[in-house]
């Protein structure tokens, strides 16, 4: 179950744990400054709101350290409550004695993104903007970072909730309409209704097919390199590493089931699918199998299918993809063909030669890193980051995606139903199913559960 109690002050280290430069650790709610000042050297509940004070912590009456606190007072704050940000050294030590000192007089810990969770209970954001919060944090390419930039600062829910407003009045409207039935009046204007509904199918629509883009610019874009032994996939995959390593690799909550390689190209972010097997050098179709291959092939959105530019031959090449091709009928999910090695080849044209017809084909070294900007480019050519630019509203959370299609389809009922004249009361029930779906997307409509589910992915602090 998820916090019973919304009305007690809780704290908890909102920085990384382990050493560091300094450590934050935020308390929050009514007894914010009570506590704090019972731990602190100087009153801080007559200061004013976003001022910064420097002073000592003291636990069991020994100076734990010194340290600078940030106080906001409600509702000007993240949370909407009091809060106090004390930044001290970043000393696990130091943290925990702080902490518990913050417990001892009367906090509760922090569960995870219970802070958020506050900031949402208390109005200072939509749903949609909370988990936002979440996607920010652990974005880490240009592109996860701009869309949960411009979901945070609200995005499409601005617009959906705009929406249903106007689809809430015709629905209770309608539902008027229903205690008069015997008079036979109409309230609700069909023509004006078939209007509105169709204006929201039609922004419906847009939102639920970006999820397609939205999904991989968000996760990245899932990548696999497959190919016979010694063609030099990992050569490869290290070149590509060393070029595009993001800084920060390893982000709490994650991790994913399967070994995999990020980087960052060209803003956007690539998943090397299971590249623990090419490390093993076991990755190859003969030792996987061809059925194994493809599995992974599956998952991929790109599929990078490395041969020897010198040493294979054309009727290996053309076999192989023809083997592709069968398998893969999925018209989203490209194949290019690597070229690898192309510094062996003193003459380049005869190799080219042997392409001839080939469709997508990148030579390249990837032992002298030459022409790995084509395929870089031919990486990024796949991903609609036009998008970006024209900062359209793109749906990236997939609990999004699955209330705006269900919003989507009880509003298509609601328009069949409108051309076949069906009578009031069935009309209010297909309405009242999509304002249901659409305020499940901003927060309108929740429930603990969905509160529970969406907060507890949160990192503790947050
Ligand atoms: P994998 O089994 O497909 O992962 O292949 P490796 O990456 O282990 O490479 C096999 C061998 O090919 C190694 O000796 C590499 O140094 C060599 N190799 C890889 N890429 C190139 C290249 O572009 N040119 C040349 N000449 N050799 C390469």
């Amino acid at each position: 179950m998820f916090t019973t109690k919304r009305d007690d002050t809780i704290c908890a280290l909102s920085t990384a744990s382990g050493v560091a430069a300094i450590g934050v650790i935020r308390i929050s709610g009514k007894e914010t400054f009570p506590i704090s000042e019972k731990l602190f050297s100087k009153k801080l509940s007559d200061k004013k709101s976003h001022t910064v004070h420097f002073g000592t912590i003291k636990k069991d009456g020994r100076v734990v350290d010194e340290v600078v606190i940030t106080i906001f007072k409600g509702p000007n704050s993240f949370t909407g409550e009091d809060t106090v940000e004390i930044s001290c050294h970043g000393s696990p030590y130091i943290e925990e004695q702080i902490l518990q000192a913050c417990l001892d007089n009367g906090c509760r810990m922090a569960e995870p993104g219970e802070f958020t969770m506050r900031g949402f209970m208390n109005g200072k954001m939509d749903l949609s903007q909370a988990e936002a919060v979440a996607d920010l944090i652990s974005s880490s390419s240009k592109a996860s970072h701009q869309l949960a930039m411009h979901q945070m600062r609200g995005g499409f829910s601005k617009d959906i909730s705009a929406l249903r407003e106007k689809l809430i009045h015709f629905a209770s409207m309608i539902e008027l309409e229903l205690d008069f039935s015997e008079e036979d009046v109409e309230f609700a204007d069909r023509g004006d209704l078939k209007e509105l509904v169709d204006e929201i199918r039609k922004v419906l629509r847009k939102l639920v097919d970006s999820f397609a883009t939205g999904n991989v610019l968000k996760n990245g874009v899932p990548v696999t390199i497959v190919g016979a032994p010694n063609m030099g996939k990992s050569t490869l995959l290290n070149a590509l590493l060393n070029d595009n390593r993001a800084i920060v690799s390893e982000i709490a909550g994650t991790t994913r089931d399967v070994i995999e390689d990020e980087m960052s190209i060209g803003g956007v972010g690539f998943r090397f699918i299971d590249t623990a097997g090419i490390r093993e050098t076991s990755d190859t179709i003969e030792t996987m199998g061809i059925e194994k291959t493809f599995e992974k092939v599956n998952q991929a959105s790109i599929v990078l299918y490395m041969v020897d530019a010198v040493d294979s031959t054309r009727k290996e090449i053309i076999e192989v993809i023809e083997k592709f091709r069968e398998k893969i009928d999925d018209k989203d999910k490209q194949l290019v063909i690597v070229a690898n090695k192309i510094d062996k080849a003193g003459d380049t044209e005869n190799v080219e030669k042997k392409f001839t017809g080939i469709e997508n084909v990148i030579f390249l070294s990837a032992l002298t890193r030459s022409n790995l900007d084509h395929l870089e480019n031919k990486l990024l050519e796949t991903v609609n980051t036009g998008v970006l630019n024209r900062e359209e509203s793109i749906v990236t959370n997939a609990r999004h995606y699955e209330a705006l299609s269900k919003a989507l389809s009880s509003l298509d009922d609601v328009r069949t139903g409108l051309d076949n004249n069906i009578t009031g009361d069935f009309l209010a029930i297909d309405i009242r199913k999509s304002l249901h779906h659409l305020g499940e997307i901003t927060g309108e409509i929740t429930t603990d559960d969905l509160l529970g589910n969406i907060f507890s992915k949160f990192c503790i602090g947050k």
